[in-house]
């Protein structure tokens, strides 16, 4: 079984490298430091890597530990959480390709099973949600650090308890975390609530330029360079964006593109019955039916053209 491999090569490792996927969310986060923590309490020699690390999750326990760099090292294990495949695990070149095993835990449902170990449940709302049974079984003492951790993942990867893939165990473990004392409302005001300055300047941009198509079953908005630059973007600072065009009514499909180095990054939200994940599929991208992402590499207008025009498709 995937989790006594898991326990076990966690057992043999000394070194281990932890990395998320780019752009990382709170589950991406969240579930990457609890892993962390949780070999810490094993007494691993352990990097946790993440690049661009998004400053409204910087309040988590241990957060000042995180690298943005791996050592050079070939490292016993690499383990990735919340990522699908190798192409958005940022800080994927060279500590977690050169690890000596890897593992990967998931919880999308196009996850490409790229590691010699893959735990992926895609019917979990939160890869932080898988890691309370991960840890269970590796025996970790869930401390109240490790769950405001998990719990930061599980608030921010359902909305905040509110999308359809919320189970019975989530709040089943949201319970136990609170009986450890773990902050629930402050969390959930710091990743919910709380806006940046540049989020709220880049919501009255994305609301401006919402333009509507096929009868208003499709919202479209973007973001250029210009604009972050304009409003001295940070990584994070996106969060949220692409739920303003769904939560129009009569919209279908919402589409929210922003212009990095490699093209267009598009994220995709739907309402009722289009899987977005097989939208952003034709374009080399992934996700969960109703939250998926790809990339465009292409102009804006071109971008704009495509996208709306592959998406039409699946509308009824
Ligand atoms: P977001 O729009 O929040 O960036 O991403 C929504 C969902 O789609 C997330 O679960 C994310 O992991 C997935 N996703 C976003 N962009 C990509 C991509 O380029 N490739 C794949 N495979 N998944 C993506
Ligand atoms: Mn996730």
């Amino acid at each position: 079984m995937t989790l006594d491999n898991i326990k076990e090569e966690i057992k043999k490792a000394n070194t281990i490298v932890i990395v998320t996927h780019e752009s990382p969310d709170g589950d991406a986060v969240g579930s990457s430091l609890a892993m962390y923590l949780a070999l810490k309490q094993l007494g691993k020699d352990v990097d946790i890597v993440i690049p661009t690390m998004p400053r409204i999750f910087e309040f988590l326990p241990s957060a000042n530990e995180i690298k943005k760099e791996g050592r050079d090292i070939e490292y016993d294990l690499g383990i990735s959480l919340d990522c699908t495949d190798t192409k958005r695990l940022e800080g994927f070149e060279p500590w977690y390709d050169n690890a000596k095993v890897t593992i990967s835990i998931d919880h999308h449902r196009t996850n490409a099973m790229f590691a010699d170990y893959n735990y992926v449940d895609p019917v979990s709302p939160a890869c932080s949600q898988i890691l309370v049974i991960v840890l269970m079984y590796l025996g970790i003492d869930i401390t109240k650090e490790i769950g405001e951790c998990i719990l930061t993942g599980i608030i921010t990867d359902t909305g905040g308890f509110k999308y359809e893939g919320v189970t019975t165990e989530t709040f089943e473990i949201a319970s136990k975390l609170l009986g450890l004392g773990v902050n629930l409302s402050g969390i959930y005001k710091k990743v919910m609530q709380v806006k940046t300055k540049a989020n709220f300047e880049l919501t009255k941009v994305i609301m401006d330029r919402m333009e509507f198509f096929e009868n208003g079953k499709i919202a479209f908005t973007y973001i250029t360079k210009k604009d972050e630059e304009k409003f001295s973007v940070e990584p994070g600072d996106h969060e949220g964006l692409v739920e303003i065009g769904r939560d129009i009514e009569g919209v279908e499909v919402s589409i929210f593109i922003r212009e990095t180095e490699k093209g267009f990054k598009t994220s995709l939200r739907s309402n009722e019955y289009v899987n977005v994940a097989e939208v952003a599929a034709i374009f080399s991208g992934g996700g969960h039916i109703k939250a998926a992402g790809c990339t465009l590499p292409f102009v804006l207008e071109k971008a704009k053209e495509k996208i709306i025009e592959r998406t039409k498709t699946f509308l009824k």
